[in-house]
């Protein structure tokens, strides 16, 4: 007995907004690391999982044209390899704009930007797409 199953899909008429979502130990991660960088600006990869329009941040990877780190030193950053897993990155701009500037969206990789500026609390992240519009942002909750 052969059973045939159709699928029927909705047609989305247009592509849905996506969201990014940072844990707590991620954004206090990029707090510290942008602080310890003022008044020059600090950039790490983004690791993460794409699920439909959700992007969820799962680490931060010291890019290899970086200088070292206080937190990373002896990280082997010759060593990287390419990973699918990267999906973008995050700076500081210690400027107190979070606004890409066209560099930054020169520059762009990966599927999002994430920029934190002065004085690097949690609502001072911004998150673009590669046109430089404003991307949803939830931070899970931190004290
Ligand atoms: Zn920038």
């Amino acid at each position: 007995m052969i059973t045939i199953v159709i699928f029927k899909r909705k047609k989305v008429a247009t592509e849905a907004k996506r969201k990014i979502v940072l844990t707590k130990e991620i954004t206090n991660s990029i707090i510290t690391y942008a602080k310890s960088w003022h008044p020059n600006e600090g950039i790490l990869i983004l690791q993460g999982k794409k699920e439909k329009n959700v992007i969820r941040i799962t680490g931060l990877i010291i890019p290899p044209f970086s200088t070292q780190g206080p937190y990373y030193s002896g990280f082997p950053v010759y060593e990287l390899p390419f990973d699918l897993s990267y999906i973008g990155t995050i700076h500081s701009h210690p400027s107190g704009s979070n606004h890409p500037s066209l560099e930054d969206l020169n520059h762009f990789f990966g599927l999002v930007s994430l920029i934190i500026c002065y004085p690097y609390d949690v609502q001072n992240i911004g998150a673009f797409d590669r046109n430089g519009n404003r991307m949803d942002l939830e931070t899970e909750c931190i004290n």
